[in-house]
């Protein structure tokens, strides 16, 4: 098991270095988060041995188990979060991947207030468009950077996208081109808060391909895990 789980590391490790050489960055440009989602705290833990050390999940109250079992690692919070939850996961996120509203922006920016700690959070944008998915319309982003100097707490670091699931991980690229462009576009101005230094984007089926055109965090779980 333990071998199994080190190859395949090595194996995605390879393929991010490979991707990031052909779009001119090294490895260490890119920050793997292992989605750990559908395994238990001794499965990351073993991972955490193996020297990975961001870890990704969609349920608060993984996370927050997750976390105060390994508090050494980076815990990244990728999944919807509803506002009920907010308390669970400010200090236990490093980086909150889903903000998708603005009431959710708010409710972040209260936790954060109260415990006095800055909470980074990324964009989830709806590059695709699919009415199933969360994010923010690519319309509605200057707005919500424009209002993201109303919030105290509150750190915007970047953009996150979900492509839709395709045949094949080449059938994403435009979805991650666009958000590399919305990215590009408002990375000249100046926003309170802001700072938009992350794209993440890229999972088990297109992380090359995300790499290629630009993200700097990807969300790897199965190619890992199972
Ligand atoms: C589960 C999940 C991933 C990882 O997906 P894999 O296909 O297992 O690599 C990435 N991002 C989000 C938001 C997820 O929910």
């Amino acid at each position: 098991m333990i071998n199994d789980l080190r190859v395949k590391l090595e194996n995605v490790k390879q393929r991010i270095e490979r991707a990031a050489n052909r779009s001119g960055r090294t490895a260490s440009d890119v920050t793997l988060v292992a989605v750990s989602k559908t395994v238990n705290i001794e499965t990351v833990n073993r991972a955490y041995e193996l020297g990975i050390c961001d870890f990704g999940e969609n349920r608060c109250a993984d996370l927050h188990t997750k976390q105060e079992t390994l508090p050494g690692a980076r815990w990244h919070m990728i999944g919807r979060l509803q506002t009920n939850k907010v308390k669970d996961i400010v200090g236990k996120a490093w980086l909150i991947h889903s903000l998708d509203r603005w009431n959710l922006a708010e409710e972040l920016d209260k936790r954060g207030s109260l415990l006095d700690m800055d909470v980074p959070a990324l964009l989830q944008v709806n590059i695709s468009g699919e009415e199933q998915k969360a994010g923010i319309d690519q319309g509605d982003v200057a707005e919500f950077l424009d209002s993201a100097g109303q919030l105290k707490k509150v750190k915007i670091w970047g953009f996150m996208t979900i492509a839709p699931l395709l045949e094949d991980g080449e059938q994403a690229r435009p979805v991650f081109q666009e958000l590399a462009q919305l990215k590009k576009k408002h990375s000249d101005k100046k926003y309170a808060n802001v700072d938009l230094k992350y794209l993440s984007m890229g999972m088990s089926q297109d992380f090359e391909v995300a790499i290629e055109e630009g993200a700097n965090i990807v969300r790897v779980g199965g190619a890992i895990f199972s």
